[in-house]
């Protein structure tokens, strides 16, 4: 493994989730990693979604949570998010495939006559097709070890060709290189006054009927499980007691590495691999972020306008961003989730009452945008705290436009093909683009950032990188006339000169960005921008007082 310092040759484990979706596989996924990633060892997470959209860019927010965007413009699932936010290290394309990616590539090859006229099925090709895809990011030869959290249920039918897949794996790498993780609930019957371990037995047995034998279950619950609940599912699932591991719900996913390393899920793990040795993982930093979490020592009320707030998952990395920048803060960030719809000028000022800083969020289309503008002219003329992201960014300049500029017709393309100052206006290379997937403008793009802005003293330097997904921009020929008029454009797109962050300097904190900066939070590196729009919504809540 890492004795080699050129190439590593990795161990694979693969986590499986059975009786029910929701779980946290990859919760459990990123809490293995951290532990392993604490003791030294290299890491990355990989997810196999078994949908046949080819990535969940073109999922509506409603179906499936937020998109996560990877630094090399992948649209991902938002569990990549989870990955980047406990690991601290980059996701890519390759961390995240989905069975439509798989048959798409599958289906091109045969296109191409790649198989030489045989058959194409789903077992070989298919199946094939999906082991490449997992084995790629070990030959990369970053890393000890490679988590592959295998999406949906054991025992749905679209999830079987990746089972198929990690049940051939264990052949072609052999004992002692991968092992299965396999996430069960076990649930408390209240009438009974007991605890349940016969789902956990169907799902393996599930399991076995694909030919896999869990090596580590970990068993979900609300009450701890006793030596005689473990003993039994280590007897009917075939498994040592001590791969029998307790995860009882916790109050924050935070705290899920930390309960994992009391279980020695990470312990286990690695002498599973033959890769055992008696280091600890070294979590010190892990706690004091936990602690700050935990103790905050005042509390703030952010509102957080947009259009999907009725599914949280919706802007789960704009909600977790808080959460890193709270601790840094030492401040409890409270979210008050607003529906874009239900604003206007007449509640706005009763709606906002106990508020201290207002985010407006990403978004698509017309729905609800007259709110988000409303909501912007308010905290811009109030001194409250403003932090808009990508549409929210826009929006700002909208109503910059109008209020200010006095230029009452002003708007998006997106949403006002006629107006006759389209501030915000489709980008040139967006023009003709027909296919929707993957065809914004996506993933990290450079930003030059303008001495003595805001945004220059908050990141503490001059050149940045930020993540993307729109395909509408700030029209760079109404730039002077928003600048005589005192909106400053801070961040600048070096190559392209494309507005990247505009700010109003006469105000607490007012700030747009259009790319996405709650992308690149994490608990060891909390987000500048959030640390400081928490601390001035902190600094407003404590003046009105
Ligand atoms: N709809 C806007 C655009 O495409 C904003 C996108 C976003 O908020 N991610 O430019």
């Amino acid at each position: 493994m890492s004795s080699n310092k050129h190439k590593k040759s990795p161990k694979y484990i693969f986590v499986t989730g059975g009786v029910t979706s929701s779980l946290g596989k990859g919760i459990i996924a990123s809490s293995l990693a951290k532990l392993l990633q604490a003791r030294g060892l290299s890491v990355t997470i990989q997810k196999l979604d078994p949908y046949l959209n080819v990535d969940p860019g073109t999922l509506n927010p409603y179906e499936h949570g937020e998109c996560y965007v990877t630094d090399d413009g992948a649209e991902t699932d938002l569990d990549l998010g989870h990955y980047e936010r406990f690991l601290n290290v980059r996701t890519s394309q390759i961390n995240n495939v989905t069975t439509g990616r798989i048959y798409y590539n599958v289906l091109n090859k045969e296109r191409k006559g790649d198989f030489l006229g045989k058959t194409v099925q789903v077992i070989p090709h298919i199946t094939d097709e999906i082991k490449r895809n997992i084995l790629n990011l070990g030959e990369t030869g970053k890393y000890d070890i490679v988590i592959t959290e295998i999406g949906g249920c054991v025992g749905d039918i679209e999830s079987l060709p990746f089972l198929e897949a990690v049940r051939q794996l264990k052949w072609d790498l052999g004992e002692k290189n991968m092992l299965v993780v396999h996430l069960t609930l076990i649930p408390y019957l209240a009438s009974a006054g007991e605890l349940k371990t016969k789902p956990t037995q169907h799902s393996v047995k599930e399991l076995q009927e694909s030919g896999i034998q869990p090596d580590i279950i970990v068993c979900r619950t609300e009450h701890p499980i006793n030596d005689d609940i473990r003993r039994k599912i280590a007897l009917f699932c075939n498994v040592d007691t001590r791969s029998v591991i307790e995860a009882m719900d916790a109050k924050t996913i935070y705290e899920v590495p930390l309960l994992m390393k009391k279980e020695k899920l990470d312990q286990r793990a690695l002498y599973m691999l033959d890769l055992y040795n008696d280091k600890d993982a070294d979590m010190a930093k892990w706690e004091s972020f936990l602690s700050r979490l935990q103790n905050p020592k005042s509390t703030i009320r952010i509102g957080l306008i947009g259009k999907y707030v009725e599914l949280k998952d919706a802007y789960k990395s704009i909600a977790e961003a808080f959460l890193h920048a709270g601790a840094e803060n030492e401040c409890k960030v409270e979210i008050d989730w607003i529906h874009s719809e239900s604003l206007n000028e007449n509640n706005i000022k009763d709606k906002f009452k106990d508020l201290h800083g207002i985010l407006v969020a990403p978004g698509f289309g017309e729905r609800g945008i007259n709110g988000k503008i409303a909501a912007v002219k308010h905290v811009r003329e109030n001194g409250i705290p403003f932090f808009g992201i990508c549409l929210g960014m826009q929006m700002a300049v909208i109503e910059y436009a109008r209020n200010v500029l006095g230029w009452t017709d002003a708007h998006s393309t997106e949403m006002e093909q006629n107006t006759s100052h389209p501030v915000i206006d489709l980008m040139a290379d967006q023009q003709n683009v027909e296919n929707k997937g993957g065809t914004m403008r996506l993933g990290a793009y450079n930003c030059s950032l303008v001495d003595h802005s805001l945004a220059r003293m908050i990141y503490g330097k001059s050149k940045i990188s930020e993540r993307h997904r729109h395909r509408w921009e700030f029209n760079n020929k109404f730039r002077n006339d928003f600048a005589e008029k005192g909106l400053v454009i801070s961040g600048i797109n070096p190559e392209n000169d494309l507005v990247e962050i505009i700010e109003i300097p006469d105000h607490p904190f007012f700030i747009g960005v259009q790319f996405h900066p709650e992308l690149k939070s994490t608990v060891m590196e909390p987000h500048p921008l959030f640390v400081h729009f928490v601390k001035a919504a902190n600094e407003h809540a404590s003046k009105n007082i």
